[in-house]
């Protein structure tokens, strides 16, 4: 446990780079990953090792020693400034100076041209270290990936190497204070001037990064509806809206008519500061076509979304890392079975079997969330350097499987981190041990980048009924065919019957909720979340019999090194499917359930 701010004390963060390791080079292969695609072949493990090594010693040494401090002096604002809490502005230089903003551009547009999923481990170190200070770093890459999705060479050359350098950062400006899910009803206006910029009006709030004090530019991307559009998603323009306006020779002019009005006082994430943003006949750019905003914010929708699953993991992982040690360090009571610290006053807590029943739900979840999440990376990666072919296959895998990941690893990512704070009992409430802390900072992440609830509609309404259950076929035919490859072996079948029971009753659960929404549209509504949940506790469990299998393999070497590595990835495995897997029960009766008890009372009825 490391000192902080006023005596109060951190559970270290320590990258798990061995689970790293695992999942990149036993479980995803990613040798071979990077192998197949164009461009990427130099990507060798050598290359990722030293990736890991350097993100691991940024993330451990410079920011994590940050994150109490920062929640506790949070950020300042004063007449339209905001300042970052000490040692922030100094860590994100060093991280400009590391080159980490441009790892995932392609070479030709100034980047480092590693894959997306280099970046996403990147993001789980920094995002565990200090959500707060990864996430104002991490919103750059908006700006960057919706200008080479659609910026013109001149949008490209002016703004793009200020911030692949991390010497301005950027934002993403989507929401209003009455149009948040429903982006379709924001009221930001944009009118065109005569020399072809647009002139921006209106007040975005939440947004992230809107205003800070360690770049001189910030590039605001803005959603606005040009005058005369039409009504709903299908008017909506994207901008470019600099802090400061850029001279032709690169260097900047004057400021630009964006404010920030104020900063939310919020639940966590204190030290990133939540910004009201005023733009008053602000000069924009058009991104893209007038009216094709929507289209374009698409293009950065899966990486965004899996940016915020990934959030699950890395609060989860660091609150598995504080709960783990104080379980081995905290004395109370004797064990079940008889005194284990004999020579002390009590056994530590991580005799009990309900300690252990929580450390454990933090590991599978935790683990295989990471599993995961990257493997829709690589996925991800298919997109952009595979043959056609992956590509597009790649493409329906993950059109299907974010919206389970964004909804499902971001609320387990508040239960571990709830489970964390349980393991420290009443120590766990108060400050002192960050263990709250780290509750409060995940809590957003099922909120931002669409609801869970947002995120259950789109899969089951637009991506499953919506496809006629073809995606969903998809992912349930390669789970079909692992199961059908380990159909022999004996000792996969304690992963591998539950695995194809629960892949016929995804199925059929599909079939049925379909049917009953032949009747009325609410049913799909009143079955999304139960109906996503179930699928993520099978995609986890698809995840984690992978990952018992290559487990199984190394142990049958005799010659494996740390061969404890290997039994603990089982004994979690077993710990999955006997222990959590079982939830699908009590999922996929609720969300076959039907409507009528959701919608029977009417809105007027609730209270008496
Ligand atoms: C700390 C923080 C940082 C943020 N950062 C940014 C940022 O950088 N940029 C930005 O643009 N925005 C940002 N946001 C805004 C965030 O994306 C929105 O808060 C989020 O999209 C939800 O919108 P809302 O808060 O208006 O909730 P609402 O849309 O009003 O939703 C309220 C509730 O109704 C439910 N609901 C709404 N519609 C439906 C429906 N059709 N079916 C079922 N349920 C429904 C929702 O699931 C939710 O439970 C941030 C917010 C916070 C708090």
């Amino acid at each position: 446990m490391r000192q902080g701010t006023g005596n109060l004390t951190m559970p270290d963060y320590r990258a798990p780079v061995r689970d790293m390791k695992f999942v990149l080079n036993e479980l995803l292969q990613s040798e071979a990953h990077y192998r197949s695609l164009t461009g990427c072949e130099e990507l060798t493990p050598e290359l990722l090792d030293a990736i890991l090594d350097s993100a691991s010693k940024f993330s451990e040494n410079v920011i994590a020693p940050l994150n109490r401090s920062g929640d506790e002096q949070g950020c300042g604002f004063d007449n339209g400034k905001v300042t970052m809490p000490d040692g922030f502005n100094a860590a994100f230089t060093q991280y400009a100076e590391g080159g980490w903003y441009a790892l995932s551009v392609p070479c030709a547009e100034g980047g480092q041209g590693l894959p997306g999923s280099c970046s996403i481990v990147l993001g789980e170190m920094t995002g565990s270290a200090n959500y707060s200070w990864s996430m104002v770093s991490g919103l750059s890459q908006a700006p960057v990936s919706l200008l080479l999705a659609a910026g013109s060479e001149q949008q490209k050359k002016t703004y793009l190497p200020n911030l692949l350098s991390g010497d301005w950062a950027g934002t993403m400006c989507l929401t209003e204070s009455h149009c948040g899910s429903d982006v379709g009803l924001l009221r930001t206006k944009a009118s065109r001037n005569a020399d072809g910029s647009y002139a921006i009006t209106g007040t975005k709030i939440f947004i992230s990064g809107g205003e800070q004090d360690f770049t001189d530019n910030i590039i605001h991307t803005v959603l606005a509806r040009v005058e005369g559009a039409p009504a709903g998603t299908r008017g909506i323009s994207l901008f470019v809206v600099p802090k400061r306006m850029v001279n032709e020779d690169g260097s900047l002019g004057d400021a630009n008519a964006v404010s920030c009005g104020s900063i939310e006082k919020k639940m966590g994430l204190k030290a990133s500061p939540t910004c009201v943003m005023n733009f008053d006949g602000a000069t924009g750019y058009l991104l893209g076509e007038e009216n094709g905003g929507m289209a374009v914010m698409f293009t950065l929708m899966n990486t965004a979304r899996l940016g915020t699953a990934l959030q699950g993991v890395s609060m989860g992982e660091a609150s598995f890392q504080g709960a783990l040690t104080y379980a081995r360090e905290r004395l109370q009571m004797r064990s079940l079975t008889g005194p284990k610290n004999p020579d002390g006053p009590a056994d530590p807590i991580i005799v009990h079997p309900d300690v252990r029943r929580m450390l454990m739900t933090q590991k599978a979840l935790t683990e295989g969330s990471r599993a995961f999440i990257y493997w829709l990376a690589q996925l991800v990666d298919k997109t952009r350097y595979g043959s056609e072919e992956d590509a597009t296959n790649a493409e329906d895998l993950l059109s299907f499987l974010t919206p389970i990941a964004k909804a499902f690893c971001t609320e387990t990512g508040c239960e571990v981190t709830n489970q964390g704070l349980q393991v420290f009992g009443g120590h766990g409430y108060i400050r002192e041990h960050g263990m709250e802390q780290l509750v409060r900072d995940t809590r957003i992440a099922t909120l931002y980048e669409g609801t869970t609830g947002i995120q259950s509609l789109d899969l089951l309404g637009r991506k499953v009924m919506g496809s006629g259950g073809k995606l969903l076929a998809n992912f349930t035919r390669l789970i079909h065919k692992f199961c059908e490859a380990n159909a022999a072996d004996e000792q996969m079948q304690e992963f591998v019957t539950p695995l194809i029971e629960l892949n016929k009753k995804w199925g059929e659960l599909t079939t049925e909720i379909g049917t009953s929404a032949l009747e009325s549209a609410d049913e799909i509504g009143a079955a999304a979340v139960d109906y996503t949940l179930f699928s993520g506790y099978v995609a986890l469990a698809y995840m984690w019999a992978q990952m018992a299998l290559v487990a199984q393999r190394q142990l049958q070497n005799e010659m494996v090194a740390e061969p404890g590595f290997y039994r603990t990835k089982l004994a979690t495995a077993r710990f999955y499917f006997q222990r959590i897997l079982p939830r699908t029960g009590a999922h996929a009766q609720a969300a076959a359930a039907g409507a009528d008890t959701v919608m029977s009372i009417e809105a007027e009825a609730f209270s008496w």
